[in-house]
């Protein structure tokens, strides 16, 4: 713990290269064309995809409305190469810290255009201060009648089940997730074992309510927990998501097993700050890194030997 926040701490002093080193593995490369090969490779093995273009600090308008043209561009290619991908996107990248009204006129955009062309679209979710925003784009965009659109809800907040009982009538589609942003006691439970906890609680609530789920971890224990839930459910819609560049033999194995896999794919020129963000925002994540990087080290030398 006391090494993985040092590193945390330590990465915005890291060069540039370096930490594009580190964090390449979880990046399909800074064009959409790199995102492209790597979905193709994804769909080769039985997996499915769902593009991000990395994001998050737009700082005007224009900037905004240029990542929701982004994501149309995004959508044709999946189209005209006949992937087998959604996409996610951020309410900040498309405009959410500028105006409400600005992200919503930008989603509803990418919305429509992927409607058109029968591919879908996940809303992620940001940290806390945007969760009610979020939950409100999701919600005008199905009272606008657009059903190919989904959300994410995060375990480790204190409010998830409350969210879960208050979207259920519009049996959404969710992803669940652990949560990845730093956030205070009051708003997010801290303890792992609470959190997991959290997430079979949200997940049987999800099933129970007919809501098609998105389990979305690497946790052996989640993934395991989940598949028992879901075996026991009457007619789940589910499938499992992984981010790219993590436990991707383990999403070989699932989708061998006949199971749903979907891998996360980031792509973009912005990928120093996501990965910045990523590894600063959840200390954990720079340990693994430094783990599989050293595991990588090794592997080079004891090769060259
Ligand atoms: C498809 C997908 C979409 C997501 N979308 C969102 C979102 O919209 N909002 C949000 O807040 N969070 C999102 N997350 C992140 C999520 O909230 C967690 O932070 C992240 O998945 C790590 O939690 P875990 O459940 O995998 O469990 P952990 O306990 O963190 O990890 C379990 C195991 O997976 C491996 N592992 C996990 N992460 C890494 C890594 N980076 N590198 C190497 N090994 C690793 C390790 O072996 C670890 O022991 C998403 C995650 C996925 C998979």
């Amino acid at each position: 713990m006391i090494l993985d926040r040092a590193i945390a701490r330590l990465l915005p002093a890291v060069p540039r290269p370096v930490v594009r080193l580190v964090a390449d593995r979880y990046i399909a490369g800074t064009e959409l064309e790199d995102a492209v090969a790597v979905v193709r490779e994804l769909n080769e093995s039985g997996r499915l995809a769902t593009i991000d273009v990395l994001g998050e600090e737009v700082r005007s308008a224009d900037e905004a409305r240029a990542f929701a043209e982004a994501y149309r561009g995004v959508l044709a290619t999946i189209e005209r190469e006949g992937l087998r991908s959604g996409v996610s996107v951020k309410p900040t990248a498309l405009g959410l810290a500028l105006g409400y009204e600005l992200c919503r006129e930008n989603l509803e955009a990418v919305v429509r255009d992927a409607a058109g062309r029968g591919r879908f679209v996940r809303i992620d979710m940001e940290d806390s201060s945007t969760t009610d925003d979020t939950l409100r784009l999701y919600r005008e965009l199905r009272g606008a009648g657009l059903d190919n659109v989904g959300i994410v809800l995060q375990a480790y907040l204190r409010r998830t089940l409350d969210d879960v009982r208050a979207l259920a009538e519009l049996r959404p589609s969710v992803r669940l997730c652990k949560g990845i942003y730093a956030e205070p006691p009051e708003v997010a439970l801290e303890d792992d074992a609470d959190v997991r906890r959290s997430f079979v609680a949200a997940l049987e609530a999800l099933l129970d309510a007919r809501c098609e789920v998105a389990i979305a971890t690497h946790d052996e224990w989640l993934i395991g927990e989940s598949l028992r839930l879901v075996a026991h459910a009457r007619s789940p819609a589910y499938e499992l998501q992984m981010l790219l560049g993590v436990r991707a033999q383990r999403g070989i194995e699932l989708a061998a097993a006949g199971h749903r896999v979907r891998v996360y794919v980031p792509y973009g020129r912005r990928w120093y700050q996501y990965s910045l963000r990523r590894l600063q925002e959840n200390p954990r994540i720079a340990g693994y890194v430094a783990a599989d990087t050293v595991g990588r080290v090794l592997r080079l030398r004891a090769r060259a030997r």
